[in-house]
């Protein structure tokens, strides 16, 4: 399923291409993109990235959805096809982690913690890169690009499947706003 299908806003998201050669602050993202399966393979690779760490709630499956799109099943596929490697890193703790991540033949590591380290640091380890070959992309400015960005990694901050949040994450899109005000 398409954003415009979902009726999310992405024309209020453009796609701002790689960002990669100017200098991101601690809290900006490398580049914006509507969904990951918006980023064209041949972007990352000619910027030298050969390993994702993706998150999974809001970013790849919306909070009501039981089933990944089928544009985000292929981009994954084809990724592997490519030669990238894949993490599944996930602040969630339930047994659907697990089997979303099977889906997509990717592992997967639960119970993160995001934006602390660790479970960034295991997310490397599994890839066997160098920490610039890794891109995190994800939907939260405070977990995803705040944790990659500390752990020097490519960031990607993609718009929110859905924009019904938990009573915290609604908080942070408050700051989250705040501080990308104007960078979109
Ligand atoms: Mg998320």
């Amino acid at each position: 399923m398409d954003c415009e299908r979902r009726g999310v806003g992405v024309d209020r998201f453009e796609d701002t291409g790689d960002k990669r050669h100017k200098a991101a602050p601690m809290l900006g993202p490398d580049r914006f993109a509507p969904r990951l399966h918006a980023v064209p393979h041949e972007e990352l690779e000619a910027a030298g990235i050969r390993g994702l760490i993706v998150d999974l709630d809001n970013t790849l499956l919306g909070f009501r959805e039981t089933e990944l799109a089928q544009e985000h099943l292929t981009w994954v596929a084809a990724a592997l096809e490519r030669g990238f490697r894949i993490v599944m890193l996930s602040n969630n703790f339930s047994e659907r982690v697990n089997g979303l991540a099977a889906q997509l033949n990717v592992p997967c590591i639960p119970n993160a913690l995001k934006p602390l380290p660790f479970g960034f640091l295991r997310a490397k380890r599994h890839l066997g890169l160098r920490r610039r070959e890794i891109a995190v992309v994800g939907d939260q400015l405070f977990t995803d690009v705040l944790g990659g960005k500390l752990c020097g990694h490519y960031t990607i901050l993609t718009e929110p499947i859905e924009h019904k949040d938990f009573a915290i994450t609604r908080c942070l899109r408050f700051f989250e706003r705040l501080v990308l005000r104007g960078r979109r």
